[in-house]
Parts: C-alpha cells; structure tokens; sequence
C-alpha cells in the first residue's frame, strides 16, 4: 500500500516517506491541505478544514481539536469558530447575531 485517492481530486497520491498522520499535499489540489489515517490497517486521507480570517484573509487550519464555539486568533483579535452548511467560518467574537 503505498498510494492513497485524494478526496478532492480522485487521484491516487504517493505515500512515500509519509506516515499516519503526517500531513500530504496534493500536486493537483493547490488550496487542499490533507492528513493521512490509518484505521483497522486501511489508509485514507481527510482534508484539514481552513477558515480564513475575516480581516487578514489568512487561511487558518482547523486543527482536529478544536470544535464549534472555540476561539482562534489572529491579527491580534479573538474570533468564534461556526460551523455551518458544511464549512467553518470565523467570526468576530464582539459582533452579536
Ligand atoms: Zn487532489
Ligand atoms: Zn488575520
């Protein structure tokens, strides 16, 4: 087992030199960040989920970690991480609503 399909391109990627839960970059995916797994002797990849930062544009990565309603920062400000329609999102801790 030395290849894997990435999930946002179906294309298989090489494992050489890397092992479970070691970070991949795709050559065809350029925005996609992935971690390999391994689970009952089965490799699979996962995109690390980002979010940017909604005043740097910035894109920050979701680490496994961390869930809805924790606070990341950047620029110097606390944002809410949300989780909504499948995607996260930063927003400023301060804006109610
Ligand atoms: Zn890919
Ligand atoms: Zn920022």
């Amino acid at each position: 087992m030395d290849k894997v399909v990435c999930p946002g391109c179906g294309e298989e990627v090489s494992l050489r030199g890397v092992k479970a839960g070691d970070r991949i970059d795709c050559p065809n995916c350029a925005n996609l960040t992935l971690r390999l797994k391994e689970e009952n002797g089965r490799y699979f990849l996962v995109e690390i989920p980002q979010v940017s930062c909604p005043t740097c544009d910035r894109l920050i990565e979701v680490s496994e970690d961390l869930r809805p309603g924790d606070v990341l920062t950047c620029c110097g400000e606390d944002f809410l991480l949300t989780y909504e329609f499948g995607a996260y999102a930063l927003r400023e801790k301060s804006a109610k609503g």
